[in-house]
C-alpha cells in the first residue's frame, strides 16, 4: 500500500491529525492497536478557543454532543471562601473562558468524518513492526503483513509510544511525586457552569462543569499527604464537601475514582528522520489547567500551517524540522509554566501564604491583565 504519511495511534489527536491532512489533500493510513479499547476511556476535556477553532476548520465542533460553555473560572488558595478568591468571568470580561466535552462524543464525530473520508484509509487491530527509513521514504511492515510506503510517519501512540522506545527515543521527565485522582459527580446546587480550582497543602482540586448538575473531578494530592483512606470511594465525598463548605448541596460518586502517578515529560526529540512525533507521544503535562489535549491540537496546527506554508518540497527531509523545533519549545514552556504555578502554589510556609493571597487579591481587581491570561490560555499556553 501507498500513502502520502502513516499515522499510527487513532487517539483525538491521530484522527484529528488524519483529518486536517486530508484537508491538504494527503493521502493518509491509519494504523490503531484496538480501537475499541482505545473507544472505552471516555474522559472530560476542557477545551480552548483555539482547540475549538481547530475543530470548527476540520468541520466537527458543531456536531460534538453535551459540549458545556464554561461562563467563569473560580480559583482558590487553600480555602473556598471570597477572601481567597482570583475569578475569570465570560460575563467581565467578554471573552470565551472554554469550553468542556467528553472524549467518547468527540471520538465518535471524528470517526463518522474519517468513516466518510476517501483519502484516510484505516487499519484496526494492527501494529507496526518493522520501519525501514531510507531517507526517501519510510517503509513499514506490520504484524498483519501488511506493507505500507509513505512519505513520512507521524507517532500519535499516546503516552506509551512503543515507535519512541524502539528508536531508542528518551523522555525528559517532571515527576511531580503526586498521585492524580480522576472521577464524576453529581451534585444538587447547580454550578451555573463555573469551573473550580481549590490549591490545597496537598495540591490543586479541579472542577470541570460537566453539565449543571455535575462536575468531572482532578484531584492531585501530593505522595507524603496521600492516604488511600481519605481518597477512597467512602470518604471522597467527605472531601469535598469539606472543602467546598457544602456549596454543592449533596453529591454522589457517578463513575469509578481512576488513580494515576502524575508525570510530565518532553520528548528529547520530535523528529527523527522521517518519523514525527505528536499528542501525548511527545509530551505530557500536568492536568491542573486541564491542557494535554490543547497542547496536542497545537502540534497538528503548526503541522498544517507547515504544510500550508513551507518553502521544501513535500518529500525533502527538513520538511517538519521547523514543526519539531518550534513544538519542543512550545510544549516545554507550557509544562514550565504549569510546574511554576504548581510550585509557587505548594509552599507551605506563612509567608508565601500571605505574599499569594495578596497578589491574587491584587489581580483580582486588574481586568486588563485578567483578559491577558485568558487569552494566553486559550492560546494553549503558546507566546507565539
Ligand atoms: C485522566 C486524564 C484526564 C485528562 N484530562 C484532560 C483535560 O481535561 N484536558 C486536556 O486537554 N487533556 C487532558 N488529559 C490529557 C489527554 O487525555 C491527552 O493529552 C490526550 O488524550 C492525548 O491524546 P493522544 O491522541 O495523543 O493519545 P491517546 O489518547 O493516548 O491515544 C493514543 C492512541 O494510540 C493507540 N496506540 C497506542 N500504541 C499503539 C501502537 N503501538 N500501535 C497502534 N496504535 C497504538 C491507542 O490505542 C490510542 O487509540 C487527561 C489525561 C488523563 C490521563
Amino acid at each position: 500500500m501507498n500513502a502520502d504519511i502513516i499515522i499510527v495511534g487513532s487517539g483525538i489527536v491521530g484522527m484529528s491529525l488524519a483529518l486536517s491532512l486530508s484537508k491538504e489533500n494527503k493521502k493518509i493510513i491509519i494504523i490503531e492497536k484496538n480501537l475499541n479499547a482505545s473507544k472505552k476511556i471516555n474522559r472530560v476535556y476542557s477545551i480552548s478557543e483555539k482547540t475549538k477553532f481547530f475543530f470548527e476548520d476540520i468541520d466537527v465542533w458543531r456536531s460534538i454532543k453535551e459540549v458545556n460553555n464554561i461562563d467563569g473560572m473560580f480559583i482558590y488558595y487553600r480555602k473556598y471562601s471570597e477572601k481567597n478568591l482570583l475569578s475569570f468571568t465570560k460575563k467581565e470580561s467578554n471573552k470565551n473562558i472554554g469550553y468542556i466535552a467528553q472524549s467518547k462524543n468527540i471520538v465518535q464525530e471524528l470517526m463518522k468524518k474519517i468513516e466518510k473520508d476517501e483519502k484516510i484509509t484505516f487499519i484496526d487491530n494492527c501494529e507496526v513492526e518493522l520501519i525501514e527509513d531510507n531517507k526517501k521514504n519510510i517503509k513499514v511492515l506490520t504484524n498483519t503483513d501488511v506493507k505500507i510506503t509513505a512519505s513520512y510517519l507521524f507517532s500519535c501512540e499516546g503516552s506509551k509510544s512503543s515507535i519512541k522506545r524502539s528508536l531508542g527515543i528518551k523522555n525528559i521527565y517532571d515527576d511531580y511525586a503526586s498521585q492524580a485522582l480522576v472521577f464524576n459527580i453529581a451534585h444538587e446546587i447547580p454550578n451555573k457552569n463555573k469551573a473550580y480550582q481549590i490549591f490545597l497543602e496537598s495540591g490543586p482540586v479541579a472542577f470541570l462543569p460537566v453539565s449543571s448538575n455535575s462536575f468531572s473531578m482532578v484531584i492531585s494530592v501530593k505522595n507524603e499527604k496521600y492516604d488511600e483512606k481519605n481518597f477512597c470511594e467512602d470518604s471522597i465525598l467527605k472531601f469535598i464537601k469539606d472543602i467546598t463548605n457544602n456549596s454543592f448541596g449533596k453529591i454522589s460518586l457517578s463513575s469509578k475514582i481512576n488513580t494515576f502517578k502524575l508525570i510530565g515529560y518532553d520528548s528529547e526529540t520530535y523528529k527523527s528522520g522521517k518519523v514525527l512525533f505528536v499528542g501525548d507521544s511527545a509530551h505530557s503535562v500536568h492536568p491542573l489547567a486541564g491542557m494535554g489535549l490543547n497542547l496536542g491540537i497545537s502540534d497538528i496546527i503548526e503541522i498544517r500551517d507547515t504544510l500550508q506554508k513551507s518553502s521544501y518540497k513535500f518529500e525533502n527531509q527538513n520538511f517538519f524540522s521547523g514543526y519539531a523545533r518550534k513544538q519542543k519549545i512550545v510544549n516545554k514552556n507550557a509544562r514550565q509554566q504549569l510546574k511554576l504555578i504548581e510550585i509557587l502554589y505548594s509552599f507551605e510556609n506563612k509567608l508565601a501564604g500571605s505574599v499569594i493571597r495578596a497578589a491574587m487579591s491584587n489581580l483580582q481587581g486588574m481586568q486588563y491583565i485578567k483578559e491577558k491570561i485568558i487569552k494566553h490560555a486559550n492560546n494553549n499556553l503558546s507566546f507565539f
